[in-house]
């Protein structure tokens, strides 16, 4: 291994970008990912380590964080009182409090260090559905009380009262917010590199050699050694992880055009359901809905691409069905590959038998919060602390 790269303050995430094949790297901490995941992490390691390096095959953010609706929620896709029954209840609620955690530290982080990506804070509207009724959602709200988390529980009629929605209840929550997952990434990205954190894009990683104290990271061309290597690869997961209990998915979604017809709740309310799949929806600062769901078991990117219009259309009238007198005037469409667990949690844990690697897997709808939770679990793993949830998170 021969020279060392370090950012030297630019503070445009393209114009640090380099090409590996100038030069061999050698680094303190390699993450492999520049997506929102590989965002946070950089963001939180630059202050800790001396040299940090991110590399991506794509530009920054060009992954699923491309795709993402960005609804930044702590409720987990995995119900409180459902979590409870898979991994015990002191774990659960464990899991749901760093998740809240997590979210109240991005909106004061993304404030902190100014970063414009229109985030907006918000409530969150969690309807009845297929999957959890009126009865279902009384008892997660008392769990989620008992976990000490915030939220009420809105009867049918008060829920046609305050929103106009027909179903037989529903759970109003704080706490939640929106953004530009784009810009957010992006602007995590800019700031890391100001801390001296080098960005090479684009740079492919090819193969990983564990050493007795670090790991080799080849590139096709080049190696990069370093003693650790944070994996956030989203849902392109890297051979020979263990899968067990995970599975990708699709998903769809669609914006209106600017300044839609739609009730004045809707600006700063997040809603989804308790349904499989299910709906969900937000509003942009510029006024267009985003509406996403459709998911199938199916991870084919062809089959994504045939099913848009199919699935639009889908979207669209139960929206409207949802919501009466919203109206919905198509602008974009788009899909991706989304990943999900059987406990709704994502894993954040060391490589079985690579010990100097530690992969981010975030999986669910609220994959952006895990990002955040990752970025905090690993910088204290990579000091060889102990972080007291990390143990909800490991390789199931
Ligand atoms: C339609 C849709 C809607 C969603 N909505 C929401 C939402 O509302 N809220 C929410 O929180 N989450 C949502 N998600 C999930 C969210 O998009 C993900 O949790 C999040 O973007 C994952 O970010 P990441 O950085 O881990 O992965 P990615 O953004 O996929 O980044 C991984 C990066 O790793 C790079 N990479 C992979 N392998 C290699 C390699 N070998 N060498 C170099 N680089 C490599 C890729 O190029 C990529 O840039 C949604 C997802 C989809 C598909």
């Amino acid at each position: 291994m021969s020279r060392s790269s370090q950012g030297r303050g630019r503070s445009n995430p393209k114009q640090s970008r380099k090409d590996v094949s100038e030069a061999e790297i050698t680094t303190d901490v390699v993450v492999v990912g520049a997506g929102v995941s590989g965002a946070f992490m950089a963001h939180a390691l630059a202050k800790r380590f001396g040299k940090v390096v991110v590399v991506d095959r794509r530009p920054p953010a060009h992954g699923s964080t491309m795709a993402s609706t960005a609804m930044l929620q702590f409720e987990i896709d995995t119900p409180l009182t459902e979590l409870c029954e898979k991994i015990g209840s002191s774990k659960a609620a464990r899991a749901w409090r760093r998740s809240w955690r997590a979210t109240q530290s991005i909106a004061k982080l993304v404030d902190d260090e100014r970063i414009r990506c229109g985030l907006r804070r918000a409530d969150s509207l969690y309807l009845a559905g297929d999957s959890m009724g009126s009865r279902g959602l009384e008892k997660e709200i008392k769990a989620r009380h008992r976990a000490g988390l915030p939220g009420e529980y809105l009867d049918a009629r008060r829920l046609r009262e305050i929103f106009a929605i027909d179903r037989t209840g529903a759970i109003f929550s704080p706490g939640a917010a929106s953004a530009d997952p784009v810009a957010l990434t992006q602007g995590l990205l800019r700031s890391a590199v100001r801390e001296g954190v080098s960005l090479y894009s684009p740079v492919e990683i090819t193969n990983v050699m564990a050493t007795p104290h670090g790991v080799i990271l080849d590139t096709g061309k080049h190696f990069i050694e370093a003693k650790h290597a944070v994996f956030c690869t989203g849902y392109e997961l890297l051979k020979g992880l263990p899968r067990k209990g995970t599975k990708i998915t699709s998903s769809w979604a669609i914006a209106s055009r600017p300044h839609a017809k739609r009730p004045r709740w809707l600006a700063n309310t997040l809603v989804w359901e308790a349904a499989d799949p299910y709906l969900y929806m937000r509003t942009t600062p510029d006024g267009r809905l985003i509406v996403g769901g459709e998911d199938e078991d199916i991870d084919l990117p062809s089959y994504r691409a045939r099913s848009m219009a199919h699935k639009t259309a889908r979207l669209i009238a139960k929206a409207k069905k949802l919501i009466p007198g919203m109206e919905f005037s198509l602008s974009r469409q788009w899909t991706g590959a989304f990943g999900e667990s059987d406990d709704g949690l994502p894993i954040i844990d060391r490589v079985p038998d690579m010990p100097n690697c530690i992969a981010v897997m975030g999986f669910g709808g609220n994959g952006t919060i895990y990002s955040k939770i990752a970025s905090e679990i690993v910088p204290t793993l990579l000091r060889g602390r102990p972080d007291k949830d990390a143990d909800i998170f490991r390789f199931r």
